[in-house]
């Protein structure tokens, strides 16, 4: 085998060849999601992120494979790559691409196809727009039944065998082609199938150690590991930008007592549904402000871009809200009461751990005092 002699069947190369583009996709995706989420200055979610970049690279992809053979009479040669990019992206991404930007993304490759004076094209067009209307609806609808890969293979092959009959209409291969070319997509659309799902358990697999890694299992807030490479995420930023950073902290009063009273179970339902509640005051208030668990029952919620005033609001919700939680139990409601420490970065703080310390012994203050109290200094 040398540069001029490749001893490999063509069917063969295409298989790698449509692998290739599918990893270097997956790669890529991966690296713009973690470059995305670093810089926390977009505000987009992953599936945003999936569309928008999955539509972008199969419509280069497509235009770039079709500008070898634009105009030639073999033009048709890499339609079933260009398909499998479609697929890809209806299917697998369930990207949904409204009729408004599908038809103009149409016109411009038909412009540049030279296919616009073919009534055979406009056919293969609005097939087209069909098939990814109906690989999106069953993406959506049956999905979760266990023939959806059937409905997946049948779909692709019935519409793939419409597309491919315009071709042959507009360059009058032979039937024999179609039929080849026909099968080639039915084996390439199991393989994508194959392969993409193969990659999902893997990433999915990923996703769920990431999340057991930074979550508690408890009450599913994040858990300390996530704090600590939050803290000094924000404390970095609000150096860099001269942005305003508050940390609250608080921790439940005579929490061992509950558990000697009640109960080690009346004490973990203790900590759930003050983290419940808690994460019920920052969602309706802002979503940016993260709560953490970073001992038994001891919590801190971090406020981006927060001076100390403005926090107090949010900070006074949080308390009041968990002071008035009411634990069913056995032997009656059971109330709790939190004490609290807050502060504000100080130009003096020179790490995490300086501006920690002084919310932590805010928190003591709290508890010498009497407990059930707020201190911000
Ligand atoms: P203080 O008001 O001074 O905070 O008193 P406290 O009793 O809350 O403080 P202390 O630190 O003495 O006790 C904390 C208790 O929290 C001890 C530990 O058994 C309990 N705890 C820690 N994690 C969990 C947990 O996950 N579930 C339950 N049920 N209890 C926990
Ligand atoms: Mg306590
Ligand atoms: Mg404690």
């Amino acid at each position: 085998m040398t540069w001029t002699h490749w001893q490999v069947p063509p069917f063969i190369t295409s298989v790698f060849f449509v692998l290739g583009m599918l990893t270097l996709y997956w790669v890529t995706y991966n690296w713009l999601v973690s470059w995305v989420h670093h810089q926390r200055r977009f505000n987009v979610t992953d599936d945003q992120l999936s569309t928008w970049y999955g539509v972008t690279y199969m419509v280069v992809f497509v235009f770039c494979i079709q500008s070898l053979v634009v105009g030639g009479c073999e033009a048709w040669q890499f339609m079933n790559f260009q398909l499998i990019a479609i697929i890809f992206c209806a299917y697998f991404l369930n990207s949904h691409v409204p009729y408004y930007a599908f038809i103009p993304i149409l016109f411009v490759y038909m412009v540049f196809d030279q296919s616009l004076g073919y009534w055979q094209s406009w056919g293969h067009a609005l097939t087209l727009m069909l098939f990814f209307w109906v690989l999106n609806q069953i993406r959506v609808k049956v999905t979760t039944y266990p023939w959806a890969p059937l409905s997946y293979l049948a779909v692709c092959v019935s519409f793939g065998g419409l597309l491919w009959l315009w071709m042959k209409f507009k360059f009058n291969f032979s039937w024999q082609t179609l039929g080849e070319e026909w099968l080639y997509l039915a084996i390439f659309v199991v393989l994508l199938y194959i392969y993409v799902t193969m990659l999902s358990h893997d990433s999915q697999l990923k996703l769920r150690l990431a999340q057991f890694a930074s979550h508690d299992a408890l009450t599913r807030t994040e858990n300390f590991a996530a704090y600590t490479a939050a803290i000094q995420d924000q404390f970095s930023a609000s150096r860099q930008n001269q942005t305003a950073l508050t940390m609250m902290m608080f921790d439940i009063d005579h929490f061992k007592r509950v558990n000697d009273t009640y109960g080690h179970m009346i004490g973990d339902r203790v900590l759930q549904q003050a983290t419940s509640v808690v994460q019920v005051v920052l969602t309706a208030n802002d979503p940016q402000v993260k709560l953490y668990r970073t001992g038994g029952e001891e919590f801190n919620v971090i406020f981006p871009n927060y001076e100390l005033a403005q926090a107090q609001v949010m900070v006074q919700q949080i308390f009041s809200a968990i002071n008035h939680l009411s634990v069913p139990t056995e032997h009656g409601p059971l109330e709790i009461s939190i004490s609290v420490g807050v502060s504000a970065l100080s130009p003096n703080d020179g790490s995490p751990i300086d501006f920690y310390n002084r919310v932590d012994r805010n928190l003591y203050h709290s508890k010498r005092n009497g407990r059930m109290q707020i201190t911000s200094v």
